[in-house]
């Protein structure tokens, strides 16, 4: 196993809309545990493989309940709505307050190539969407007011000039 090395907003791959996984390889298999060991080495709650510069449909995440490997992963359903303070491994030191559905239901393969459906409230849910947004994409910023975006933009941009 081994902990990747994580990209980091603006990087383009971040923005870029995955693809599904269509046979579940040694390769995948082994990326699936890479990606677990880079989540709890930067004890994050949830981690997509775009993240690790792998443009697939994975996630991994941990909400305290054990690991949940998820591949392919859709919302088959939702509802409620909350709001909550997010964060992101993409996005160092940025908080936001995204708005997010209370309930879902999430379909995926698990890493055996197994159908699974998973029933999540609250935090895991949070989690659920918040990851299932990397594949398609979007990060939390893009889930803010556009004034609020550019102020994000700008303070994370600074960060990531190079240091003299
Ligand atoms: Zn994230």
């Amino acid at each position: 196993m081994a902990v990747l090395e994580l990209l980091i907003y603006p990087n383009p791959l971040l923005k870029k809309k995955t693809e599904k996984v269509e046979k579940i390889d040694s390769a995948v298999k082994k990326l699936i545990r890479d990606m677990a060991e880079t989540m709890y080495f930067h004890k994050g709650v949830g981690l997509a493989a775009p993240q690790v510069g792998v443009s697939k449909q994975i996630i991994t995440i941990d909400a305290g309940k054990g690991l949940i490997c998820l591949i392919n992963p859709t919302l088959v359903s939702k509802e409620g709505e909350m709001q909550i303070e997010e964060g992101c491994l993409s996005c160092p030191e940025v908080s936001l307050s995204v708005t997010r559905c209370r309930k879902v239901v999430v379909k995926g393969l698990d890493p055996e190539g197994k159908e699974v459906m998973i029933e999540a409230e609250e935090l895991l849910a949070r989690i659920f969407q918040h990851e299932i947004d990397h594949l398609e994409g979007v990060l939390i910023i893009d889930r803010v007011s556009p004034l609020k975006r550019e102020l994000i933009k700008k303070k994370l941009k600074k960060k990531s000039a190079p240091k003299e």
